[in-house]
């Protein structure tokens, strides 16, 4: 499977883009520079978009002066195009550090790869490194069994099971295999990059630990996936945990930007960079709590998972994108599970949600 978050235009038709009224009350003071080409946004910081080979087409990653060379914060996708990117920019730029916000392959994709160019190690949380660093080599029938039996009770048809099997671990297409060796970032740590700040905060429900980096000095979040302006980051239940709750997480995890100031200038993995965090913020919220009521109305006739999905999403979604709708689905149900506002049971081997 592959963890990315999800393009604006196939999301819009997957209902998962938030009304475009809103659109103009954030305010984006940048314009969209081409892929490959780094522009220096704010003195010392660049932004470089990358281009993916996904409906979502492409990923910002940041250069930050840091004294003797560059931070880098997160790497692209791990294909050629990327790299041969990479082999341009970095022709003038000597690398210094290597951050990286999360284990999804749009982030973490050239991990391994850009860390053989830098003497310190690359940083990253510990659930994040541990992520990638493990299914980057997963190569059991194991993983493809635990995940097939995940969508069997799921009620998923033999033939999208079947399909989903063949792909195989995907994650690993597009990953170079980790770092054996890291730096460990960690919620409230303080990290300096050229002498300027950053407090990690770590983010949940999109990626398990994620770290975004907030400067006071600078009022400015580097974001990763948490907070996108336009479109929202994939938050879904896996076949490696069914039963975790990630939009709790999630929710909790947006309380942690709650005391930022108004005007702070909000980098994104995707998209441009904005201002109107707190906006974007409520508007997640409001998002997911518009999508658990339509799931509680969905779950009047004792549905499968995949009944629910299918009163949710358009039926013509391609594989990849049925994946992610199968994990955003069980996320809205787990959570209306621990809110007691659904119950769940077996039936022949299938799970089956009732509204309480
Ligand atoms: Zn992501």
């Amino acid at each position: 499977m592959v963890l990315l978050s999800q393009a604006g235009d196939r999301l819009a038709c997957a209902g998962h883009a938030t009304r475009p009224a809103a659109l103009s009350d954030l305010d984006f003071p940048f314009t969209v520079p081409a892929d490959g080409e780094p522009v220096e946004i704010l003195p010392g910081l660049f932004w470089l978009r990358l281009p993916l080979p996904f409906a979502l087409d492409h990923v910002n990653v940041w250069l930050l002066d840091d004294g003797a060379g560059w931070t880098v914060i997160d790497t692209g996708y791990g294909d050629e195009r990327t790299r041969a990117i990479w082999d341009r920019v970095l022709a003038g730029w000597p690398l210094r550090r290597l951050l990286v916000t999360h284990f999804h392959p749009d982030h973490a994709g050239l991990a391994g790869w850009l860390a053989a160019k830098v003497e310190t190690p690359l940083a990253m949380a510990r659930t994040e490194w541990l992520t990638a660093r493990w299914l980057a080599q997963d190569t059991s029938d194991q993983l493809l069994d635990s995940a097939d039996a995940h969508y069997a009770t799921a009620g998923l048809s033999e033939e999208l099971r079947r399909r989903l099997r063949a792909r195989g671990n995907a994650y690993r297409r597009g990953v170079a295999l980790p770092p054996a060796s890291f730096a460990r970032l960690a919620a409230g740590d303080d990290v300096t990059i050229g002498g300027t700040g950053w407090r990690v905060i770590v983010g949940e429900g999109h990626a398990p630990e994620q770290v975004t980096l907030w400067s006071a000095e600078r009022n400015l979040l580097i974001a990763a996936d948490q907070l996108l302006p336009r479109i929202t980051p994939v938050v879904g239940v896996w076949p490696m945990q069914p039963e975790a709750d990630p939009l709790g997480d999630f929710q909790r995890s947006l309380e942690g930007y709650a005391g930022l100031p108004a005007d702070a200038l909000v980098l994104p993995s995707h998209d441009r960079p904005y201002r109107g965090l707190h906006l974007r913020r409520r508007q997640l919220v409001d998002h997911h709590a518009e999508r658990l009521d339509r799931v509680i109305g969905l779950c009047r006739a004792a549905p499968t998972t995949a009944e629910v999905m299918d009163g949710l999403f358009p039926a013509s979604l391609d594989l990849h994108q049925r994946g992610f709708a199968l994990a955003e689905t069980l996320a809205h149900l787990n959570r209306l599970r621990a809110e007691r506002r659904v119950e769940r049971w077996r039936e022949a081997g299938v799970w089956r949600w009732q509204a309480v």
